[in-house]
């Protein structure tokens, strides 16, 4: 039983909820927007402005969300808005190669050094699955390494993260997925790199890449450890296997560079997505060009794309990125740490214990006091606390990531108005923590989008 008041009610959003439920799976196209790790009603939101999003009963929040990373100038960037404007009056999509998809490439190329070349695809998942094809077509092997608690998109072989000990076959973590597909992954403990090394021992020659989150952020913020990217790309490049960086989520949010930008580890191959769409469906994949030449139709392997480079999301992210300079991450990591420090002021005056991790300005609140190091730390929080945390934050008009196993975001657009309205907000949220004691079902940590 999860005893949680719901002190308004979102009339309008559960009208939408429940017609999107006769006609989509849960009425969403996202799991985790369906607030099943919450309860209540999910916000069918009609406009985002600055820090700002509106309901559909004319309730305003500040969003610590940012649609899950990619809104970090906020939401209706006027110039973005413009640059999609100005390209959605010229055609919507033209099925052929296009200037602004050449310059979204040398802005990424520019950006994060060891991508010397790049392919333009519409979804973090398709950049991972893409990157893990090519990995396996470069070296002619079939194995890969993927860590426990990272997510990478619903990319078959990648949906395994279940295991055991040091160094497990991953088991398919939903039906769908054949133990074919799965079996190919070896899921291993993040931030153990002897279980890297256990896991080449095993299987010499056979492991063609480990891909891991470059700083994971779906499992909570959980950074690697120091030297931990290090020892893996060591590991990689001693066993003839490639080392590929997931930055879809910490590209062009947690630097300039990305993560590589803060630990300046080089990857074979690198993914990105969220922050370099500004808001549209564009992701991409690149890395060491003697990799990418593998890519058709220059080499063998197969990778297409019908909105591949889509001109109107190639605009907005072309037009995000570009806006965002030294100035633009000072002030997003400023935002991250004066908010982290709200946070733990609010809930250690009303004693609970928790931790606060971060990863530049991405950070999440873990109801725990030891370390998190992996996923197995991750879900040993007292993530009971966590709803009625979440649902006194969404009353008081904040909007966070509905589920205890998340990022959280923030933007250039979060100004003092909209601090204040959060700070406001903790102290009843960090009470309603306290005082929770029955345990939520089994939480969930879906996919974020
Ligand atoms: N990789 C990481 C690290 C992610 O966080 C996500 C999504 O949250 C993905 C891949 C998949 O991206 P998408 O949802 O665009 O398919």
């Amino acid at each position: 039983m999860v005893h949680v008041s719901f002190p308004y009610s979102a009339p309008v959003s559960q009208t939408l909820f429940d017609r999107a439920a006769a006609v989509t799976p849960g009425g969403v196209n996202s799991p985790v927007r369906a607030f099943r790790a919450v309860g209540g009603t999910p916000r069918f939101m009609v406009s985002g402005t600055g820090p700002y999003l509106t309901d559909a009963d004319g309730r305003e929040y500040v969003d610590l969300v940012c649609s899950w990373g990619p809104m970090i100038l906020g939401h209706s960037h006027p110039d973005v808005i413009a640059a999609v404007q100005e390209a959605v009056a010229r055609g919507t999509s033209f099925g052929t190669p296009g200037e602004g998809e050449v310059a979204l490439a040398e802005e990424i190329v520019a950006r994060v050094e060891p991508v010397e070349q790049v392919r333009l695809v519409s979804s973090g998942t398709e950049a991972t699955m893409s990157a893990i094809r090519l990995a396996r077509g470069f070296t002619g092997r079939a194995k890969i390494i993927k860590f426990a608690g990272c997510y990478h998109g619903h990319v078959d072989a990648l949906l395994a993260a279940a295991g055991s000990g040091l160094a497990t076959f991953g088991l398919p973590d939903t039906p769908g997925v054949t133990g074919a597909q799965a079996g190919d992954t070896i899921v291993v403990p993040y931030n153990d790199i002897e279980a890297v090394h256990e896991a080449f021992h095993r299987f010499p020659g056979e492991i063609a890449c480990v891909i891991t989150e470059a700083s994971p952020g779906n499992m909570g913020v959980v950074p690697p450890r120091p030297g931990f990217n290090e020892g893996l790309k060591a590991a990689c490049a001693k066993n003839g296997a490639l080392y590929i960086s997931d930055e879809v989520m910490t590209g062009f949010r947690t630097s300039k560079a990305g993560w590589f930008g803060v630990d300046g580890v080089r990857p074979d191959l690198m993914t990105f997505g969220k922050v370099m769409g500004g808001g549209f469906p564009a992701a991409a994949f690149g890395g060491r060009a003697d990799i990418m030449e593998h890519l058709a139709p220059v080499g063998p392997v197969y990778q297409a794309g019908t909105l591949s480079g889509n001109p109107v999301a190639t605009a907005a992210g072309l037009a995000q990125l570009r806006l965002l300079d030294d100035a633009a991450y000072d002030k997003v990591d400023a935002v991250s740490e004066q908010l982290r420090g709200l946070v733990t002021e609010a809930l250690s005056k009303e004693g609970v214990a928790h931790r606060l991790q971060n990863a530049s300005n991405m950070f999440s609140v873990f109801f725990t006091d030891g370390d998190v190091r992996n996923y197995e730390d991750a879900k040993a929080q007292e993530s009971f606390r966590f709803t009625p945390f979440f649902h006194s934050m969404l009353s008081q008009g904040v909007y966070l990531p509905p589920s205890a196993f998340e990022s959280w975001f923030v933007s250039t657009a979060h100004d003092e108005r909209a601090i204040e309205r959060i700070a406001a907000a903790l102290p009843a949220a960090a009470r309603a923590a306290a005082e929770a004691t029955e345990p939520t079902p089994e939480p969930t940590t879906e996919a974020t989008a």
